[in-house]
């Protein structure tokens, strides 16, 4: 029983300072914002620094990265390959890899014939997602920057993604402010008896603040929407293989090419791909960012205290518990289980709640 391990050590809330004012959390409303995660003086720091960026530089935007250069993608839609400047290095920047994808950087042209350039700087990013990293453990490894929203595609079967997976990548969007979108597909193999039941679980999203649709490759539903979505927009894509990522986005996109249907997949091609997100241009100001990262990212550097704060519905409801360091377990008074209990919360939440306080997986 995973809620045997959890100590009754009183936990403090470690508040990080939001220093991301202008970042763009479209689906808050009135509610509070989360606590981010792997906050450092660095972005500060670059944001101190672009402030004197030189002029004369060119913009461009990082499409791909392998960690010694990177992809940067000028106006026109050219792609260069890039170093950083030898000088360009952040003092006090606690990150494994300076520059990630969906950058916006300064750069000029070293070689106009084999389209080779130099990162001068960065722009300050909006958001980013970042792991903790393997080698340092002080650091964090940054996967993307500059996402307007992840997207998970989930299916009832064909196969089965779970609840708690869901959940799950929509915590990890939350600690770092980036809002989600939970799509099922394959709506053509499901009789009337699950799709009623992903009805209920569409409506269960919705009211969370989270936009949730049905789709399906083979008769065309939700396609459009889905479209809609994604237009100029930076959207980063999850879900287990074989969920129809490629299949989706081939439809809309038919240029992609994206290979379907075998080992190499979207979401799961290329050496890099775990460690380097890569993003695709659909149109000029549409890209999505392939980052099979986001399912391998962890909870176990949240603090148990903080998950709460990742379940909107129980966010809502922190001030409410009669202790401060209430983990919503068995504790007297707990507004959470009362909510629970009167059937405000649903109980697939609470489960996956429980299950990463417990230290459950949930990577499946
Ligand atoms: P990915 O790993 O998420 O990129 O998944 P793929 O796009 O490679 O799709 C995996 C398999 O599911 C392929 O055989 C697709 O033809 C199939 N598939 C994708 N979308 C649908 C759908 O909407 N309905 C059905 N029935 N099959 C689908
Ligand atoms: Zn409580």
């Amino acid at each position: 029983m995973p809620l045997a391990i959890i100590g009754k050590k009183r936990l403090r809330l470690r508040y990080w300072k939001h220093f991301l004012d202008d970042c763009n959390v479209k689906k808050e409303g009135k509610r509070k914002a989360p606590p981010i995660r792997f906050q450092t003086k660095s972005t500060a720091a670059i944001q101190q620094r672009t402030e004197d960026v030189n002029a004369q530089s060119l913009k461009g935007l990082v499409i791909r990265s392998t960690g010694s250069w990177y992809d940067v993608r000028d106006e026109e839609g050219l792609a260069w390959r890039c170093r950083l400047r030898g000088k360009f290095k952040f003092q006090d920047l606690k990150v494994t890899n300076p520059v990630a994808v969906g950058d916006r950087v300064y750069w000029e042209i070293e070689n106009e014939t084999t389209l080779q350039g130099t990162i001068n700087d960065i722009f300050p990013r909006q958001n980013y997602l970042a792991r903790q990293s393997v080698h340092k453990t002080a650091h964090a490894h940054l996967l993307a920057a500059n996402i307007d929203q992840t997207i998970i595609i989930a299916t009832l079967s064909f196969p089965r993604t779970s609840l708690g997976f869901i959940d799950r990548l929509l915590v990890v969007a939350e600690s770092f402010r980036i809002p989600s979108v939970v799509i099922f597909n394959k709506q053509d193999l499901f009789d009337d008896d699950i799709k009623a039941y992903q009805q209920e679980l569409i409506d269960m999203y919705q009211n969370l603040g989270y936009q949730s649709f049905g789709t399906s490759s083979v008769t065309g539903e939700g396609v459009s929407q889905f479209s809609d979505l994604l237009q100029n927009k930076v959207s980063v894509l999850s879900g287990h293989s074989g969920v129809g990522k490629s299949t989706l986005l081939n439809v809309i996109a038919p240029h992609l090419d994206l290979r379907t249907n075998e080992v190499s997949t979207f979401a799961n091609k290329g050496v890099h791909t775990t460690t380097f997100a890569e993003m695709f241009e659909l149109s000029p100001n549409t890209f999505i960012i392939d980052s099979p990262g986001i399912k391998e990212l962890g909870l176990s550097e949240i603090n148990k205290a903080e998950i709460g704060h990742y379940f909107p519905e129980i966010r809502d409801l922190l001030n409410e518990c009669k202790f401060d360091d209430c983990l919503h377990i068995d504790e007297p008074k707990c507004a959470v289980k009362a909510a629970v209990e009167a059937g405000q919360i649903a109980m697939s939440r609470y489960e996956s709640y429980l299950s990463m306080i417990g230290g459950g997986d949930n990577r499946r």
